[in-house]
């Protein structure tokens, strides 16, 4: 759910994902500088960028309950996971957290979850994807950028690559993807520009990380370099 969707588009969408981009780095910069950084900063930024989104075109195959994407690995910025755990652990019932914490820490042990491959050999699902039945996502309003982005027009093109365990070409709207994915790259930027360790991580791991270390997030917001060990290895500083 990583690709650069930015190749191969013409100048005037090129201009247009420009344009988005410099204002969600202005805000976001604006923002850090002054009220600080900290984590409800964060998440008020994250939360003006998805509301800000245009909606999925209704052309698109994706419907509640169709989760063959689920089961691939997400990547996201270090913000995002911060957000996303802090928002759990306050919404959370014990026992939900406890659940949560155990999902993470089992898929965890199944295998490297920064590695694709993991996820398409063993179609994995994403510790977030109710297999009660629903298959729903439970964070699906503070999901991940990559996760909002990436849809299909056909959804058996979905289930074969997920039968089939295989990277395979989904049709799509690429600026629409490309237009939501790129939260998740100003959000690398702007906390690389306010000086801190700032790169795309695998989701599970980071949040590994983050349930199994109270001082995580606090340690990284004073600029350490805690989630190296979450850094995807295909990830590329700009
Ligand atoms: S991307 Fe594919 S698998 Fe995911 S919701 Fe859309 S149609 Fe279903
Ligand atoms: S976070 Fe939600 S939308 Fe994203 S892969 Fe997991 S279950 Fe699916």
């Amino acid at each position: 759910m990583n690709e650069n969707h930015f190749s191969g588009k013409s100048d005037r969408a090129r201009a247009l994902l420009a344009g988005i981009r410099d204002t969600a780095m202005q805000d976001l910069s604006d923002c850090l500088d002054t009220r600080g950084l900290y984590v409800p900063v964060l998440a008020s930024a994250m939360e003006r960028f998805a509301a800000s989104l245009v909606p999925l075109p209704r052309e698109a195959a994706c419907k509640n309950g169709c989760a063959w994407c689920c089961r691939l690995r997400v990547g996201v910025s270090i913000p995002e996971a911060l957000v996303i755990f802090h928002e759990i652990r306050s919404r959370a019932t014990p026992e939900g957290l406890g659940f949560l914490k155990h999902r993470i820490l089992t898929t965890s042990v199944q295998g490297d979850t920064l590695d694709e491959a993991f996820w398409r050999s063993t179609r994995c699902p994403c510790p977030f994807l109710d297999m009660e039945g629903t298959y729903h996502c439970l964070i699906y309003k503070i999901r991940p950028f990559s996760c909002r982005a990436f849809h299909s027009l056909d959804e058996a093109v979905c289930r074969k690559g997920y039968d089939q365990g295989m990277e395979i070409q989904v049709p799509c709207f690429p600026l629409y993807r490309a237009s939501v994915d790129l939260y998740s790259s100003v959000l690398i930027q702007v906390s690389a520009q306010k000086g801190l360790a700032s790169f795309q991580v695998g989701f599970i791991r980071a949040l590994e990380i983050l349930f199994t270390d109270d001082t995580a997030p606090e340690r990284w917001l004073q600029g350490e370099n805690v989630f190296l060990s979450a850094k995807l290895a295909e990830f590329t500083e700009d």
